[in-house]
């Protein structure tokens, strides 16, 4: 559920949580693809993966030996990959060629095999790339929400933050919480109702079955999985103040997270409410 791992999914193959990552839920070891191909069910996973969708949109590759960017699936010269700009529908066994693989080390751009299927504007903007096929050094993905190219949690949140000015003063006390950047963006995903929850996977046609594992029959919403489900609910008993419980857990979701993450109040010797709450909300 971390955008800064689903980030090094794609950019590192190298790393150990990759590898652990890697073999716990994919299938294929080739990049963005075990993404979309792993079909874990764990909720972490699920979450991760949705984070990842954000991930996608926010990077292009930039190119040296094209060894790595796929052609016509991977956003390269602009933002959206290739294939979803094409005129006609690319064959399904082109869809995994490299950009190398459209590059002749003495011509250049083999334009003859993409001439016919994509429109002349973008065809241009191909050929302003150039590839090295001797370069050493991997196409690299370039996070391009912020000025140095490297990924920012606040960034990927940034980008798609809530218009309403509610909901925008408070995303602005998130931000200066003092949590972790991973913790920032669960509850982004919180406040956006971004958790993929049984109740969202049967509305989405995923499953038939909405219920909690835990609690069998209840449905898994947000709020259950974060507040009402019997495991949380004892969590919250012990860190929510007695007499504030009865308000703490008979309102609505949004209002819930809201009310919440909007709490300055300092007390218990806990400090700040609103970065106690975020924390054991992460926890859970
Ligand atoms: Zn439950």
């Amino acid at each position: 559920m971390l955008a800064k791992g689903s980030w090094r999914l794609v950019t590192d193959d190298h790393t150990l949580w990759t590898e652990v990552i890697k073999n716990k839920y994919a299938r294929s070891r080739d990049g963005l693809e075990i993404l979309t191909k792993a079909k874990g069910s764990s909720f972490a996973w699920r979450n991760f993966a949705s984070v990842l969708d954000v991930v996608k949109k926010c990077y292009v590759f930039n190119i040296s030996n094209g060894r790595r960017a796929k052609f016509w699936t991977d956003p390269w010269v602009l933002q959206v990959p290739l294939a979803e700009l094409a005129i006609t529908k690319i064959d399904a066994d082109k869809l995994h060629s490299r950009v190398a693989d459209y590059w002749d080390a003495d011509q250049g751009w083999k334009v003859e095999e993409f001439e016919s299927v994509m429109p002349s504007s973008i065809i241009t903007k191909i050929r302003a790339v150039m590839v090295d096929p001797l370069a050493a050094e991997d196409d690299r993905p370039i996070w391009n929400l912020t000025s140095t190219g490297k990924f920012t949690a606040s960034s990927a949140c940034r980008s798609l933050v809530p218009q309403s000015s509610d909901q925008q003063t408070i995303w602005q006390k998130v931000w200066k919480l003092q949590v972790p950047e991973r913790v920032r963006m669960f509850i982004w995903m919180t406040m956006k109702g971004k958790l993929t929850t049984n109740a969202i996977r049967k509305y989405r046609h995923l499953t038939h079955d909405d219920s909690c594992p835990e609690c069998e029959g209840l449905p898994e919403t947000h709020l259950h999985c974060l507040r009402d489900c019997e495991i949380t609910k004892r969590v919250w008993r012990n860190v929510v103040p007695s007499e504030s419980q009865s308000e703490f857990f008979n309102c609505n979701y949004e209002t819930w997270v809201m009310s919440n993450v909007a709490n300055d109040s300092q007390g218990n010797g806990r400090g700040n409410w609103a970065s106690y709450f975020i924390l054991v909300l992460w926890y859970i």
